[in-house]
């Protein structure tokens, strides 16, 4: 596939809604704990090339994602939860590593943990037209109750999110040591997400 459609450096928004894969690579990820909030719209991982992510995990609207989904048990000894994810580049056996190890840590990081909010979702991100990554099986949620989202926040007058986040570093640590990056690592925050994106966190390896 091509690295590079041709059409220059992008300001943000179509960045975000048209990247190419160069584009897609070219905002290096924070591995774990961004000790201050992201600079203004540094969203790492955020766009996805659609002809890219289509062409490795299928088109979910068709249905080639779901045969690709197997269950996986989210947190075995504390929750017990059903989830499915993708099969494809041993996503599903990457989650079930990071949740035997959620499951081995102190009760006092169960609230961020469970009930999650979900993995596979075939659906377009809020108030845009692209697919979620949940809707190609390589996302998970984690609950609710402690989750921060850019788009439930007021910004300021002059336009700025404020960077809001409960998750515990430790809990990110884990899913990013399995090739997951963090959604809490954006301007555009959204702290319960989790999304397989091993490209990402190589550069800093
Ligand atoms: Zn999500």
């Amino acid at each position: 596939m091509p690295l590079d459609d041709g059409k220059g450096a992008k300001p943000f928004e179509t960045w975000l809604a048209d990247p190419d894969i160069e584009d897609m690579l070219a905002v290096p990820y924070p591995r774990t704990g961004i000790g201050r909030p992201p600079a203004r719209n540094v969203d790492p991982g955020r766009a996805r090339n659609a002809a890219f992510f289509t062409a490795m995990y299928g088109d979910c609207t068709k249905g080639e994602v779901t045969r690709t989904l197997v269950e996986i048990v989210w947190l075995p000894k504390k929750a017990g939860q059903r989830l499915k994810v993708t099969a494809i580049n041993g996503v599903a056996a990457r989650l079930e590593a990071v949740s035997r190890e959620l499951d081995a840590l102190p009760a006092r990081f169960d609230a961020y943990l469970s009930p999650s909010a979900g993995t596979y979702n075939c659906r377009p991100i809020a108030g845009t037209a692209q697919r979620s990554a949940h809707g190609y099986g390589i996302a998970i949620d984690l609950a609710l109750r402690h989750a921060h989202y850019w788009r439930w926040s007021k910004p300021t007058a002059d336009g700025r999110l404020t960077y809001r986040n409960a998750v515990p570093l430790e809990i990110v640590r884990v899913f990013e040591k399995h090739g997951f990056i963090w959604g809490g690592a954006w301007y555009h925050y959204d702290t319960m997400h989790f999304e397989y994106r091993p490209e990402l966190l190589g550069q800093e390896r």
